[in-house]
């Protein structure tokens, strides 16, 4: 584990979720430790700032680097302290952080550059504008466990190369990856106050909330995603909510079964479902239906439930008993409403108390618990449709909007659905890979969230954008100043006409009509 974790009196233990061993324990920061990490980093933002987006992305360059090379000890960590496979611990994290520091590599530059501003009215001549990038000056950055490493590293990667200093809060139950995480960007020549960790629970958070931030990332689930916009509230901090999900699934009657049905397992139960992404729901055609239900279960009987670290492993453990509690209660309401449990629907107590096997459901409604609130566990609960419109008004039925996959032969049928289904972002015949996109947004709409994180749209959440306006006519005053008078009425209704008359020779009559008296007008 990291080299850099102390022993110190009010602490907090790291606990690896498959065996119960203590990997670690780190300092909690309390307020007043909060505090003065935010005033070291302003204090270490303007020279940051001035080192330039060039230098800036070969820091990110040399951290690209760096981390390629320890790729095996960042994926054991990551296995050891949030649970998943290993192999799932290089694609999803390593992986994913790799490029996007190579899509910030090759794109920050361009995409924060002093951009022209071009003008399509009168000002054409007259103006000079520009639109300016500037740093927030502090993010703040509060992360989860799921997915430990790639969600903060994204985030601070898009907030360092813009020339913000970064604050991060990782989640209590993956702090040291976050250490890891700091030690490599430190090596890679990120300075020390640039980029601070603060180790914590939810009142570490709600203390950076408060501090002396100008921003704030927040990943994490609805119910703290509104706490903390309340907080914000009070004084217009600005947020990105990143928050639940509740992805369903749509299976059309012309989808491939076998590789539908293999997308629903793992989608289901990657991350033993512990993934913002996961299908949490999934409705198929009533004519596949029963195929569909009956493959689902058999491929989930076939996986291997385990350490993260033993090679044949699929899922993993969850994360804590509180989440395997939610899962149970899901279960059981569904399985008292009358929906039936086909594979799993219990703990494995013999591996671990929070392993809980992949479970798939059949017979569920949509009135259900398992079908409307988020379950974030290992649980695939199947409904069935009997067309395009009731599969829409379906998916669209929820509190939640992050993302949604449609399953079809017909390309142009599975694209027009996905223009009527409510998420951020809608998937034609893949699951989860979006996130890995590094040109693609990150975000939900409705109770999933505000604003977007990864790619372009991620960096421009890390600036102010500023317009600069130069008037390239010093000398003369506008002729719309005060001195109305009169004759100004027509003048202005005759400059309008000229403006925006249609058709041409209209407005050409508007010119002339306007274009003496206005400007004749004593400047
Ligand atoms: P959580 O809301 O319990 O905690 C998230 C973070 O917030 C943790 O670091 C926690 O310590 C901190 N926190 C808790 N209370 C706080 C408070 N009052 N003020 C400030 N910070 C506080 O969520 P979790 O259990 O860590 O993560 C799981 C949730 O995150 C799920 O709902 C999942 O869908 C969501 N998630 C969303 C995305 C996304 O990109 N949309 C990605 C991953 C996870």
């Amino acid at each position: 584990m990291p080299t850099d974790v102390q022993l110190a009196v009010s602490r907090i233990a790291s606990v690896n979720p498959a065996t119960g061993e203590v990997l670690g324990e780190l300092d909690c920061a309390g307020p007043t430790e909060v505090r003065a990490a935010v005033t070291r980093a302003r204090a270490a933002q303007p020279d940051w700032n001035a080192w330039g987006v060039r230098t800036r992305i070969k820091v990110l360059s040399r951290f690209q680097q760096i981390l390629l090379t320890h790729k095996n000890e960042v994926a054991r960590h990551i296995t050891q302290e949030a649970g998943k496979p290993y192999v799932e611990s290089l694609l999803t994290e390593v992986l994913v952080v790799l490029d996007a520091a190579r899509f910030l590599i090759e794109n920050a530059f361009a995409l924060l550059r002093e951009e022209k501003l071009p003008h399509g009215n009168l000002a054409v001549n007259a103006k000079s504008g520009r639109i300016l990038r500037e740093p927030y000056g502090v993010i703040g950055i509060i992360s989860p466990w799921n997915y430990p490493f790639s969600i903060p590293a994204t985030e601070v990667m898009s907030a360092l190369v813009a020339g913000n200093v970064v604050v991060l809060k990782p989640s209590e139950f993956t702090l040291l990856i976050a250490v890891k995480l700091q030690s490599l960007l430190r090596e890679a020549g990120v300075p020390e106050d640039v980029f601070q960790v603060l180790p914590g629970e939810g009142a570490t958070g709600a203390a950076l909330v408060k501090s002396d931030i100008d921003k704030l990332v927040f990943t994490g689930s609805v119910g703290t995603g509104r706490k903390i916009a309340q907080a914000a509230a009070e004084r217009l901090l600005p947020v990105v909510l990143e928050l639940g999900g509740k992805d369903p699934m749509l299976v059309l009657d012309d989808a491939d079964l076998d590789v539908a049905s293999s997308a629903a397992v793992w989608g289901a139960f990657v991350n033993a479902g512990q993934a913002c992404l996961s299908i949490e729901r999934c409705y198929v055609h009533e004519k596949l239906y029963a195929p569909f239900v009956e493959a689902c279960a058999e491929k989930t009987r076939k996986l291997r439930v385990g350490n993260g670290m033993d090679a044949a492993t699929e899922v993993g453990p969850m994360i804590s008993e509180l989440q395997v509690r939610v899962v149970e209660a899901h279960v059981e309401d569904a399985r008292a409403h009358g929906a039936r449990v086909l594979v799993g629907g219990t703990r494995l107590r013999e591996l671990g108390p929070t392993f809980f096997a992949p479970t798939v459901l059949a017979d569920v409604d949509h009135g259900m618990r398992v079908m409307r609130e988020e379950t974030f566990g290992p649980v695939l609960p199947i409904a069935f449709f009997r067309d395009d419109a009731e599969a829409v008004r379906l998916a669209n039925d929820s509190d939640y909007g992050l993302a949604a996959s449609v399953w079809t032969g017909d390309r142009a049928r599975g694209e027009a659905l996905a223009r009527q289904i409510q998420a951020g972002t809608v998937m034609v015949n893949d699951v989860l890979s979006c996130f890995s996109i590094s040109e693609a947004p990150h975000g939900g709409m409705k109770s999933s969230g505000l604003g977007r994180t990864h790619g372009r749209w991620g960096l421009e959440e890390m600036v102010r954008v500023k317009h600069l306006d130069t008037d390239l006519l010093p000398r003369m005053k506008k002729p719309w100043w005060f001195g109305y008078g009169g004759e100004f009425r027509p003048q202005m209704e005759a400059f309008l006409d000229m403006l925006f008359a249609r058709p041409l020779r209209e407005r050409m009559r508007a010119v002339l009509r306007s274009c003496g008296a206005l400007w004749r007008r004593k400047l």
